[in-house]
């Protein structure tokens, strides 16, 4: 049925670049087979997935949405897609996203952009946009995405589903193809919070491939996801409801609030004093990581050779020049820049250190709180072409999201309502690190 509804849809909504049929018939057969026998079968039996394209799967094509990796058969399985299929999972195919996920609306794919399954002239929203999307057109029951400064959470709230992002160290990056390193985390897309919950209970947990995957034991998310909220404190910050954010964005978020509220839950006022400093640093911190991560794309050993050239610093050059899109090649000079030397100590460290006061912003708020509530993104879905010429434009869409990522602490974004023009618009949940369980159970009493 997925597969069919790949065949109906997606010509128009572009969320898959690679669709494995064959390979997901014959694990649904699989599956179907054990069933039939009576044998106990796994919590994801048969459930059809979607995974970003940045995430290897042995044999199938990973192009991370660059013609860079075009070609490109990775001979290895990432640790999260492996645990889905180990559950019984389906994988169909290959999920359409911005180049190297860098981007807010999926147009930086080297392959086309992705339309919003909710209005066809709008973006689905960056860099997962094609798992949000596929989610959304009823595709894939659920996808995996990755989310480095809302690449999760801002798609899920332009197309009206639910989007994870877990703590960083609670999920595997292996098998990620690297974006920045210290911010780069792979979380779920679904439907409802409780799908979000089961899927990050098969995908979370150590692994020894990844040295920055975190040993905590992983409980189970589902066992008290109906606990509700009352009693709960749960913070409101100031510098989140601020100039740019939309009126209608405001009053959906707001009514979640007074349902909190409702639901017995206790709304305190907070301060992150440092939130304006965290698009900048985003992008200086994530951009140096860029240009150290994509350093590997020589044309020696992954996807385009340049045929053009006859020396060994010119094939360098002509690969990556003719393979790199606009957009990473702009990172890849930033983070250059910012890391040279005599210009480390200004941007690099300096970034660093705001990094750390952000992060304490959070680790005081959680003293007194137990949850935070925020839009997720300032507007609903723009419509595709209107910021792609105005890169600091575009940057701005992460607002909301990009201190999270720069804490390592978790969120998720749900579906609270629409604007008047029927647009999704989404609430976003921060919780402590390594305290998902709290985020579920406030986003499943407000869904
Ligand atoms: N939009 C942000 C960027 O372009 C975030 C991307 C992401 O989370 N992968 O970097």
């Amino acid at each position: 049925a997925a597969l069919a509804r790949i065949d109906a849809e997606d010509g128009v909504i572009h969320s898959f670049l690679s669709v494995s049929r064959e390979r997901a018939m014959a694990s649904a057969e699989k599956i179907d087979a054990a069933a039939r026998s009576g044998n106990d079968l796994p919590p994801l039996a048969g459930v059809p997935v979607g995974i970003k394209d940045v995430l290897t799967i042995e044999g199938l094509p990973a192009t991370a949405g660059s013609k860079i990796l075009e070609g490109y058969l990775p001979p290895y399985t990432a640790t999260s897609v492996r645990k889905l299929e180990e559950a019984g999972a389906v994988v169909l195919g290959k999920l359409n996203c911005d180049e190297f996920a860098m981007g807010s609306s999926n147009e930086n794919s080297a392959y086309g952009p992705v339309k919003n399954p909710r209005a066809l002239d709008r973006v689905p929203g960056g860099s997962s946009g094609g798992s949000a999307a596929a989610v959304a057109a009823g595709m894939s029951v659920a996808t995996l995405g990755t989310d480095t400064g809302g690449s999760i959470r801002q798609p899920a709230s332009f197309c009206g589903v639910v989007g994870m992002l877990p703590t960083y160290g609670r999920v595997s990056r292996y098998g990620l193809i690297a974006f920045a390193s210290s911010l780069d985390r792979v979380g779920p897309f679904t439907n409802t919070v409780r799908d979000a919950a089961t899927v990050l209970g098969v995908i979370a947990g150590h692994d020894p491939l990844d040295a920055t995957s975190s040993p905590l034991p992983v409980p189970d998310y589902t066992a008290d996801l109906d606990r509700g909220v009352n009693g709960m404190k749960i913070g409101v910050p100031a510098e989140y409801f601020a100039e740019g954010l939309d009126q209608e964005v405001r009053a959906a978020v707001e009514a979640v609030i007074d349902r909190l509220k409702t639901h017995g839950a206790e709304i305190r006022p907070i301060s992150l004093p440092h939130t304006r400093y965290a698009v900048p640093t985003y992008y200086v911190l994530a951009t140096a990581e860029a240009s150290a991560n994509l350093a590997r794309f020589d044309g020696v050993r992954y996807g385009h050779r340049s045929a053009e050239a006859n020396t060994l610093s010119a094939m360098y050059r002509r690969s990556r020049e003719e393979g790199f899109g606009a957009e990473v090649k702009r990172r890849i000079m930033l983070g250059t820049y910012v890391l040279s030397a005599g210009y480390y100590d200004a941007y690099y460290k300096k970034a660093q250190q705001v990094r750390r006061l952000l992060t304490n912003d959070f680790i005081a708020a959680f003293a007194d709180v137990d949850a935070i509530v925020t839009p997720t993104a300032p507007t609903p879905a723009f419509k595709l072409g209107e910021k792609t010429d105005d890169p600091l434009a575009m940057y701005l869409a992460d607002i909301y999201t990009v201190t999270a990522n720069l804490a390592g602490i978790c969120g998720i974004s749900i579906p609270c309502g629409q604007s008047s023009e029927g647009l999704p618009i989404g609430v976003q949940i921060l919780g402590r690190h390594f305290d998902e369980a709290t985020v579920f159970q406030v986003g499943h009493a407000i869904e």
